[in-house]
């Protein structure tokens, strides 16, 4: 198995790896454009990705249609075989995929087998198909009258994925319409496409079907291709907020099914009678993994009451602990970005936090960085307020900020008041306090003491307002009801005596 295709020279250095589209089970390189693929740790570029043009994006929706009818018929225990064989092959190669993904995206090799993982409880998840696509009964809802409703899948489904997961993302996706009995187009991030690539190949060899699984890699003119292909029935996305709601909205009007989740802040709050150690160990592990580049990191603390100055001294203690470098090298605990200009954008908010009013306790442009690659230290910004910049963009980058609020109904209309609600965290010794903040928050996930409370496989995994556009979470249960359509079956047998003209409504 072999996800790198041909290899291409770069006149100036090293030869750049090429990294091709898998359409009806065959690695095949579109004509034209090509996108560039860094090692972010390195800086270099390593490889080139083909860019999709919309032709080439219809031609692959035909090919998964006519695979897609055999795949349907398929019995739903050899599908649940597939999805054994893909656990398995998946746990034994975890090593693989993780340093494919630390290679092209930067995350330490260690934030990558638990992204690998996470992705493998939606694995898991789907080998229960068969539970999971269950329909329902009910007898002698009239006189001699059965109703039964099944669940069939939606046809074929594209799954457009962000960068931050090129693993993870793509398996909450993948799996389940898979299961469900649906063909797929992937359209994976450009920046870092060959773990799509790797995933394929490891469902080929589990046995499902050419056809199935499609990886289409390109950028805006694949992703619009797909919106407008009539074949393709339903979209899953996962990106930033701006694009989420552009794809929500093209989409939704050419008639498809559509799931958009977007971009985050997410807040955490630290009450008075929160163990403070705990709260900042957690801080600083949800803030900084993965070099803030998830869409669940915790970007903002909130500090109620009095606890503001001794947290920060002890967020500010851990961080310079920090070890920033490589992600291949065991001791690195925080990578480089994902670009030269991701890593710009964020040293720009750091910069742009002190002219704004608040007060850079830790400044991750300064420091020892690795020289080469696209490296920022940790920064921790205190009095920081709604208004700012700082606090209203999604920055998505190791920038932890503080806002201190009085008590505990400012942090609520604090987190409230927010446009995005995807995860939230409230760290207390108080049961009633926690109660309440579940009741209170308008916020799709929710952890008590948790920092990162992203759902495990069995529950679905989504946030509110701005942070999703439609009303389908990913994964889990929904994920089952979002790539299936519903149909109610009423049933009568009646004695050929029984029958009569009847132009009344039927009532029973
Ligand atoms: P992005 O929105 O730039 O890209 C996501 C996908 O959209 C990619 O496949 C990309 O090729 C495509 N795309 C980009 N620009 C496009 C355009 N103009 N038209 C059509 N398609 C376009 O997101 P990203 O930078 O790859 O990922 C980071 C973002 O994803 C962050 O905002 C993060 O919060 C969000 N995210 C959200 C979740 C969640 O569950 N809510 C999970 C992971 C990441």
């Amino acid at each position: 198995m072999s996800t790198t295709i041909t290899e291409t020279t770069d006149a100036a250095s090293a030869p750049l790896t090429l990294i091709t589209h898998v359409v009806g089970g065959a690695h095949v390189a579109s004509e034209g454009r090509r996108g560039p693929v860094f090692n972010p740790a390195t800086g270099k570029q390593t490889g080139e990705v083909a860019l999709a043009p919309a032709e080439f994006v219809h031609e692959a929706a035909r090919t998964a249609k006519a695979a897609q009818k055999a795949w349907r018929d398929t019995g739903l225990a050899k599908r649940a075989a597939v999805m054994y064989r893909v656990r398995q092959i998946i746990m034994e190669r975890a090593d693989e995929i993780a340093r494919i993904i630390t290679a092209e995206h930067g995350k330490t090799v260690a934030d990558a087998h638990g992204e690998v993982a996470r992705g493998l409880e939606n694995v898991e998840f789907c080998t229960g198909l068969m539970h999971h696509l269950k329909g329902e009964y009910s007898e002698q809802v009239a006189t001699g009258i059965d109703v039964h409703q099944v669940r069939q899948p939606v046809g074929v489904v594209a799954c457009i994925t962000p960068f931050n997961f090129p693993a993870m993302v793509p398996l909450w996706m993948v799996t389940t319409a898979i299961a469900a009995g649906n063909a797929v187009i992937l359209k994976p991030s450009e920046r870092d496409p060959s773990a799509a690539n790797w995933i394929a190949d490891v469902f080929h060899e589990a046995g499902l079907p050419d056809g199935i699984l499609n990886v289409v890699h390109g950028d805006k003119e694949a992703v619009d291709a797909i919106l407008d292909d009539p074949i393709i029935r339903a979209v899953s996305f996962v990106g930033s907020t701006p694009i989420a709601k552009y794809i929500y909205e093209r989409a939704a009007a050419n008639g498809k099914r559509v799931q958009a989740l977007g971009g985050a802040k997410n807040h955490m709050i630290v009450m008075p009678d929160a163990d403070l150690d705990s709260a900042a160990d957690a801080a600083v592990s949800a803030a900084y993994g993965s070099a803030g580049e998830r869409c669940m990191a915790v970007s903002v603390v909130v500090a109620v009451g009095d606890v503001g100055d001794a947290l920060i001294s002890k967020v500010a203690d851990r961080i310079s602990g920090l070890v920033v470098g490589d992600g291949t090298d065991p001791a690195s605990e925080m990578g480089p970005l994902i670009t030269r200009e991701a890593r710009d954008r964020v040293a720009g908010f750091v910069e742009g936090a002190a002219g704004e009013g608040a007060t850079v306790v830790v400044d991750g442009r300064e420091g020892a960085l690795p020289e080469e690659g696209f490296f920022i230290g940790a920064s921790l910004v205190d009095g920081v307020t709604p208004g700012m910049r700082v606090y209203d963009e999604e920055i998505f980058g190791p920038v932890l900020s503080v806002v201190r609020v009085a008590n505990y109904d400012e942090a609520v209309d604090l987190i409230n008041s927010n446009r995005y609600a995807n995860g939230t965290a409230v760290f207390t010794r108080d049961g009633k306090t926690a109660r309440q903040f579940e009741y209170d928050i308008e916020v799709g996930m929710v952890g008590i003491n948790v920092p990162i409370p992203v759902p495990v496989g069995s529950f679905s995994f989504g946030g509110w307002k701005d942070s999703l556009f439609g009303d389908a979470h990913m994964y889990g249960p929904e994920a089952f009801t979002f790539y299936t359509r519903r149909k109610v079956v009423t049933t009568r047998w009646p004695e050929p005596s029984e029958s009569q003209i009847s132009l009344g409504f039927p009532t029973h």
